[in-house]
């Protein structure tokens, strides 16, 4: 197979050495007149530094990188400590150390393995024409260069990329990034070796070694991430005027403004991405790194992303070397989800360094603190430093394995509407867009039934909605409910729908209330306002019977909500209904089996995130909080579900043998064949099932309150 590798960047020289290895022997055109020492630092993670030694490319750059095995994120402008991840006490897990260095460094090393008459400098791809089963690419000196198979590695503004699906531009974040370098003996010695973090309104500031102490031109690199319309000019060669950038930080701690004066000049770059492609090319032309999916920065994925590509696409393109078109479809198949969600969260870690509203950023440092609570491999960052991409590349397969399906089709069309539920855009907004999308999922896919009264209240100071037959007798049962959303997304009106059947099926009426949510409102905020309306509803109609219900986190605040109301010694509900509890906040065994579900919405990652956004800085141990803690003595009867499938099945079993164990009256029913809040649908049979032995509930725990009050 002949194959012509368009540029000569991380991409395109590591697509080569992974070639070679297998015996092709590629041909790499590089526009640029010699491999100079442009650009500054960039990061090989775990997963990185698996691919480059994978493909041979690795020597030089350990020989000079600086390993990190610390970072540390504070606050700008107090200089305050936000977390502290020890990243080399996870080098076992990870299978590699995290290594920072020149990109110059990182190219020489790539370039060292390779024949010199693989790669020609001075050759700029301008377009290239398929056909008679081969590639023509030509150069701007007007030559012509055949080939069976061309790999686009041209970065960020892709000549092939162009060529193959026209020329939309790349998405602007509105952020620059200044970078510039600093002799490693100019810099304080507290903050060398370590990858530091300063996060302020708008901007944050990165520093961390290009090369080790024993280097002989040992480096450091700060950057700076500020909104465009602070800098005049946008160079990978000529510095910025650094007057514009001290304006920029000039409200930053003392040890920023020490770090600037180490720093003779700066380059400034725009942040750029690209939205997904839908393929990443044709029968003899493919992308890889930049060129296929350009990410932000904030990951600290781009090149190590460029390096697993190359290892697939060799790999890929051995197994087919008869059929290059097929080799190139299995290469697109099996990276495309993992560079979607990478470019997610460079996104969102742009979005949430980037935060300047001091109730977001407060929001921000509180999940920040929670995340590396719950988590200390941190979850976030975990899926992506433990692949290991020789392996997946010598696996056989066509592409990345798609999420078990369930049985039924209308389990099916459930399972699909939770896993289409929030979008790349949605997620890469962090918790808003999420919330933004949970909500819009609701509003499309459930709908209260028709003539369903609803009326806006305030109980106990929390607004609610009251839903249901409003004239409804003093003994009809009151409802309750808590909407779901795992704390930080969900809403009283998006839940009416279930809110109005629950009603209707006690043959009463529900109140929902509007708690505050997560992350701008960590625990125990929630709890409060959920008990504050409960205190209410019986002080105003002490003699009706009252039911608690909830799904997903609104499980859990009815759970914890029993041991509030048993501290303060008040009546407790007539009977609680959960569906599908977010009861496990420490996201543990106990609450949560990601191996065996088939759960299109909670993954090991959403999850912790979830749980961090509410946990923060409270103890995970306060069974309050994470409520499978609970010990359920003196709990009324309780009916739980959930569906056989979900992750979150271990911790509603578990609370259903912690309350039997504590003698309290309960049934538990795990529904196979569905998904997690199964009730939320209504196209669902099991929701009529479940709403039936709902109902069977309400009527025991009215006549219970009704006898007792005779
Ligand atoms: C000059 C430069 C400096 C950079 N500095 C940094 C940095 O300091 N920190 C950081 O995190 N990232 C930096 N990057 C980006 C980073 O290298 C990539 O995000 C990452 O390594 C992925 O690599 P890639 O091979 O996909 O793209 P790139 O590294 O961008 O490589 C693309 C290569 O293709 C060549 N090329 C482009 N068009 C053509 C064409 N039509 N014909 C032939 N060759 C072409 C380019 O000259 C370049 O060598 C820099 C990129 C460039 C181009």
């Amino acid at each position: 197979v002949r194959v012509i590798i368009a540029g000569g960047g991380t991409g395109g020289l590591a697509t080569a050495l992974a070639l070679r290895q297998r015996g092709i022997e590629p041909l790499v055109l590089e526009q640029s007149e010699t491999f100079a020492a442009i650009g500054a630092g960039l990061g090989l993670q775990p997963n990185a530094m698996k691919a480059i030694t994978g493909v041979g490319g690795d020597a030089l750059w350990r020989s000079c990188s600086a390993r990190i095995d610390e970072e540390r994120q504070h606050s700008l402008t107090t200089g305050e400590l936000i977390t502290r991840w020890e990243i080399g006490a996870f080098a076992e897990r990870y299978g590699e150390h995290y290594y920072c260095g020149h990109r110059a460094d990182l190219l020489a090393s790539l370039l060292e393995p390779l024949p010199s008459e693989c790669v020609r400098l001075s050759s700029r791809v301008v377009g290239f024409e398929e056909g008679r089963g081969e590639v023509a690419v030509e150069l701007d000196s007007g030559e012509e260069v055949r080939g069976d198979v061309l790999i686009g590695a041209d970065g960020l503004r892709s000549a092939t990329r162009r060529h193959l699906f026209g020329g939309e531009e790349a998405r602007f974040t509105g952020v620059v990034v200044w970078r510039g370098l600093m002799r490693s003996e100019d810099m304080p010695e507290e903050h060398r070796w370590l990858m530091l973090g300063w996060y302020g309104p708008h901007r944050h500031v990165l520093v961390y070694p290009l090369r080790h102490a024993e280097h002989p031109e040992s480096l450091h690199m700060l950057t700076v991430f500020v909104p465009v319309d602070e800098v005049q000019r946008e160079s990978w060669t000529v510095s910025g005027d650094l007057a514009d950038l001290r304006a920029s930080l000039s409200d930053a701690c003392e040890a920023i403004q020490v770090l600037l004066d180490c720093m003779p000049s700066a380059l400034i770059t725009g942040i750029y991405f690209r939205d997904p492609l839908e393929r990443w090319g044709s029968e003899r032309v493919t992308l890889v790194g930049d060129a296929a999916h350009p990410v932000p920065p904030n990951a600290g994925q781009g090149a190590g992303m460029a390096l697993e590509d190359a290892l697939m696409l060799a790999a890929a393109l051995d197994r087919h070397r008869d059929d290059v078109a097929t080799g190139l479809a299995e290469y697109e198949g099996r990276r495309r989800r993992r560079a979607e969600r990478v470019l997610e969260s460079s996104r969102v870690n742009l979005l949430y360094r980037q935060l300047s509203d001091p109730d977001k950023v407060r929001a921000r440092d509180g999940y920040f603190h929670g995340l590396h609570r719950l988590s200390p491999a941190s979850p976030l960052r975990d899926w992506f430093l433990i692949h290991d991409s020789v392996a997946a590349a010598n696996e056989l397969g066509t592409a990345a394995a798609e999420a078990r399906a369930l049985s039924r089709p209308q389990a099916q069309r459930a399972f699909e509407l939770w896993r289409g539920a929030l979008t790349l855009e949605d997620r890469s907004n962090g918790w808003l867009g999420e919330r933004a999308g949970y909500a819009a999922l609701l509003k499309r896919e459930t709908a209260p039934a028709a003539g369903a009264h609803t009326e806006d209240v305030e109980l106990g100071g929390v607004k609610a909605i009251r839903v249901g037959v409003l004239d409804a007798g003093d003994s009809a049962p009151l409802v309750l409910h808590l909407h779901g959303g795992a704390y930080s997304m969900g809403s009283a009106a998006t839940s009416v729908a279930l809110a109005a059947r629950l009603a209707a099926a006690a043959g009463g009426v529900a109140v929902v209330p509007e708690y505050r949510l997560a992350p701008e409102h960590p625990y125990p905020a929630a709890l409060e306002d959920v008990a504050a309306v409960y205190a209410q509803l019986r002080a105003d109609d002490p003699h009706r019977p009252l039911i608690v219900s909830g799904e997903c986190a609104g499980g859990g605040l009815a759970l914890s909500l029993l041991d509030v109301v048993r501290a303060d010694g008040s009546r407790q509900p007539d009977a609680v209904y959960v569906v599908s509890p977010f009861c496990d906040l420490t996201v543990s065994e106990a609450g949560f089996d990601f191996e065996a579900a088939t759960d299109p919405w909670f993954d090991r990652v959403f999850a912790t995130q979830l749980a961090a956004a509410y946990v923060q800085s409270a103890d995970t141990a306060d069974p309050r909080l994470s409520p499978l803690l609970l010990d359920c003595t003196g709990f009324p009867p309780m009916l739980i579900h959930a569906a056989a499938e979900e992750a979150a099945l271990p911790g509603a079993a578990a609370l259903a043998a912690n309350a039997q164990d504590a003698g309290v009256e309960v049934q538990f029913r795990a529904f196979a064949d569905s998904v997690h809040s199964f009730v939320l649908f209504d196209f669902l049979p099991e929701t009529d099932e479940a709403l039936a032995e709902f109902a069977g509930l309400a009527a025991a725990a009215r006549d219970r309150a009704l006898a007792t009050e005779a």
